[in-house]
């Protein structure tokens, strides 16, 4: 019997592996497919580089703006499908996760097929591996959740796109989550014909309000069809040319039709298989594995990490969760997760992100207030002619504490970081605002918000670094409120 096996070799599994066996134990990690999980072959790195490519072609039409003359961009998908499976082979290359988990003897069995368990400490894998361990941590991350109305096998998920020859004319996404917005932004940018349909009232749901308003207005300024409440789906059908989707509202039908359509409708839980009920593990409502702060099962000898938990379902958090599980597994249940802020953001175009409280969770509980920069009124922005979006900071009228940072717009993400990084350390709004951040940066549209609100909260500040550039440009506004 060995120290630890580890299922899944994703971001978690590969830590939590990592970790085990940098402590000394004796590991062994299972996977399905290849090493790196979804991130590395079907989530982050294969769609940025889509994101990129989303990106260069709307760059290339600003080339004109700056006197740069060369004609309409035009995509061909094959090579773009080849240069992601470049990006996806090169990042795995670099990437020394493997080298360092060979280095410290960990047996790693790739292509193993689906595990599951014959008691609560043995394995089994398609491929006929047998694995028994001590301890045993899974890491099996989530799958897209499918509909299950009648005409759902016609419809395709994210992971289809890569099997794809040419770009479908038109495109029906469902689903106003993140996944759906970044395929409904990319594909546009492509040239699909792009309708998107969310059934609640706003995409972006978890985004603070502003967030969602400014990405579904943008989207549409974009010539893609946003459809937020658009009722239930009851059917898809085949037609000539693709797919045709049925649904009703209020009781008033209605259909649509597309090449493709593509869902994107929630993560759940991939512990199907597994048979976890013979090892005594439990599950929650939602079909996610219950664990403590320790990450420890209902089964005190078996840990979970990463998606397969369900709660932020990303690659940092991931990570993080593997390094406990892995220290834990060895030491026994000597340390928790640890609370982090933990900026998200998505790479559509418009990107948006947000790190801590949105405006309304804020208001639930404290005495908040909030500003907002546009960037049609910061100099960077202006420069690079990208002047939508703006920064949003939310912060408690009472401690000065910074809550919540919400962007939309060019680098959104970035900023957002910066935000984390300032929440992170405790910087009150004030002090954010007197921080000289360089000049002329997207960043630096953090330092003018911080020192609108210093302003809104009349504080006594006699200078304000990031006020430079609004006095240099807009004396001629007035102020929000408050002294100047
Ligand atoms: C389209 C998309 C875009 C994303 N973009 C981002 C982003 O920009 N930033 C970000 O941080 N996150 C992003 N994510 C989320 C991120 O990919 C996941 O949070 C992360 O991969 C989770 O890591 P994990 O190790 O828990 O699971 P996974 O990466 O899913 O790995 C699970 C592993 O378990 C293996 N496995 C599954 N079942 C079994 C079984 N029964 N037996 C053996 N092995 C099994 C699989 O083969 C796989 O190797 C994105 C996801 C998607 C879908």
């Amino acid at each position: 019997m060995i120290d630890v096996l580890v299922i899944g070799g994703g971001p978690a599994g590969m830590i939590a592996a990592l970790r085990a066996a940098d402590l000394g134990a004796t590991t062994a990690l299972v996977t399905r497919d290849g090493f790196g999980g979804m991130a590395a072959n079907d989530g982050p790195v294969p769609v940025r580089t889509l994101a990129h490519a989303a990106r260069l072609i709307r760059d290339a039409r600003q080339l004109g703006q700056y006197g740069i003359l060369v004609g309409e961009p035009s995509l061909d998908y094959q090579r773009l499908l080849a240069r992601v499976n470049e990006v996806v082979s090169d990042v795995r290359a670099h990437s020394t996760f493997r080298e360092h988990i060979d280095s410290l003897g960990v047996a790693v069995n790739e292509n193993a097929g689906s595990a599951r368990f014959l008691d609560p400490h043995t394995v089994e894998t398609e491929s006929g591996l047998r694995l028994q361990a001590d301890k045993i941590i899974i890491c099996t991350g989530g799958v897209g959740r499918q509909l299950s109305v009648p005409g759902a096998q016609f419809t395709a998920t994210h992971s289809e796109a890569w099997g794809l020859t040419s770009i479908p004319p038109s495109m029906i996404v469902i689903g106003g989550g993140a996944t759906g917005a970044q395929v409904a932004s990319i594909f546009n940018a492509f040239g699909s014909q792009i309708e998107f349909f969310h059934a609640g009232p706003r995409i972006l749901p978890t985004e603070d309000e502003d967030v969602s308003a400014a990405v579904a207005a943008a989207f549409r300024d974009s010539g893609i069809v946003v459809r937020e409440n658009f009722g239930i789906i009851e059917s898809f059908d085949q037609t000539a040319t693709g797919v045709r989707m049925s649904f009703s509202r209020f009781g008033r039908r209605d259909s649509v039709e597309a090449s493709l359509v593509v869902t994107a409708i929630g993560w759940v839980a991939n512990t199907s298989g597994l048979d976890l009920s013979i090892a005594g593990i439990e599950t929650d409502h939602r079909g996610f594995i219950r664990v403590d702060e320790f990450l420890r099962t209902s089964a005190p000898h078996i840990f979970a990490a990463g998606d397969i938990t369900g709660r932020l379902m990303l690659v940092p958090q991931a990570i993080q969760d593997g390094f406990v599980a892995g220290t834990n597994a060895v030491r026994g249940a000597t340390m928790k997760l640890p609370e982090h802020v933990a900026p998200i953001g998505s790479f559509t175009d418009p990107e948006y992100a947000q790190v801590g409280l949105t405006e309304a969770k804020a208001r639930e509980a404290r005495d908040a207030v909030t500003a907002r920069v546009d960037f049609d009124s910061t100099t960077r922005t202006i420069i690079d002619g990208r002047t939508s979006g703006f920064c949003k900071l939310i912060v408690d009228r009472q401690t000065r504490e910074i809550l919540g940072c919400h962007v939309v717009g060019e680098r959104a993400i970035e900023i957002t970081q910066v935000a984390a990084v300032v929440i992170a350390a405790g910087m009150r709004v004030d002090e954010l605002a007197h921080l000289p951040l360089s000049f002329p940066t997207y960043a630096g549209a953090l330092g003018r918000v911080a020192a609108s609100i210093t302003r809104k909260l009349n504080l006594n500040v006699d200078w304000q670094a990031n006020q430079v550039e609004d006095l240099w440009q807009y004396r001629s506004r007035s102020w929000p409120s408050g002294k100047r």
